[in-house]
């Protein structure tokens, strides 16, 4: 339901937690939050209030300067820890968070488990970690072919965006990977997602409200577009793989 992205030059977990509080007023039943630290996944989830989560941080130092946050308005699931986002991938190597459903998720997950995935949650969520995992599995295979397929900057990107146009439904996503520690991709398919610039850190959120404090150069994706974000940058794609020439505007915003 809410949606917070961070990656920069400060700690991440704190602004984080922020963007979820201002996100609050959207409802929300369990809530949880990934990082890259120490090239690890680092994933902390609970179930009820913000405060459930908070006090499991409590104590925590966390430098990481990426990671991702999400308040859950369960639509398939349970809310319960297990199935509160952030979801990964089976070696932990990638984390998602989503927003909205995935109406063919069914198909999507009887094909993993057919192909050996075991699942831990009820989400139609948990499908987009496990098909971006095979998705750059496949990709690293092509890279040491002699003719390398790779349209877009980096596999991450790529993988990411292959696997959106697998997915139907309404929905917005947003997926950091411990192996590419700089890199924050966020789609966008009839869920809202928008970008703040800072400088030398980069938002993301659901709602103009998490970003607000830090930022009022905005980007809005448009539907069928993703966006790859870097502590250098932001470029945004077609989910067909072209480069769009978007630039933030100004927002007017009285709190
Ligand atoms: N469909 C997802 C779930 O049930 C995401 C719901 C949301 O938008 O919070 O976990």
């Amino acid at each position: 339901c809410g949606i917070v992205g961070y990656i920069g030059t400060q700690a991440a977990s704190g602004i984080l937690l922020e963007g979820l509080r201002k996100l609050e007023y959207r409802g929300y039943d369990s809530a949880g939050i990934a990082t890259v630290l120490e090239g690890e996944i680092h994933c902390v989830r609970a179930k009820g209030k913000l405060h459930n989560l908070e006090e499991k941080l409590a104590g925590e130092e966390n430098p990481a300067r990426i990671g991702i946050a999400h308040t859950r308005w369960a639509t398939h699931g349970k809310p319960e820890e297990y199935n509160a986002h952030p979801h990964t991938d089976t070696a932990n190597r990638i984390a998602v968070i989503q927003n909205g459903i995935i109406e063919n998720y069914r198909d999507l997950r009887e094909a993993l488990k057919a192909r050996g995935v075991a699942f831990r949650s009820d989400t139609d969520t948990e499908v987009i970690p496990h098909l971006i995992a095979e998705a750059l599995a496949e990709l690293r295979n092509q890279e040491s072919s002699p003719t390398p397929y790779s349209p877009l900057p980096t596999p991450f990107l790529e993988a990411v965006r292959l696997v959106v146009n697998r997915l139907e439904g309404a929905f917005a996503i947003a997926v950091i990977s411990a192996d590419y520690p700089d890199e924050l991709i966020v789609a966008r398919q009839q869920a809202p997602v928008v970008i703040g610039f800072g400088q030398g850190e980069f938002y993301c959120a659901s709602d103009t409200p998490a970003i607000v404090p830090y930022t009022r150069a905005v980007l809005t994706l448009d539907n069928g577009e993703l966006a790859r974000m870097t502590p250098l940058g932001v470029e945004v794609y077609s989910f067909e793989g072209q480069r769009l020439k978007k630039t933030p505007r100004t927002l007017n915003w009285n709190p």
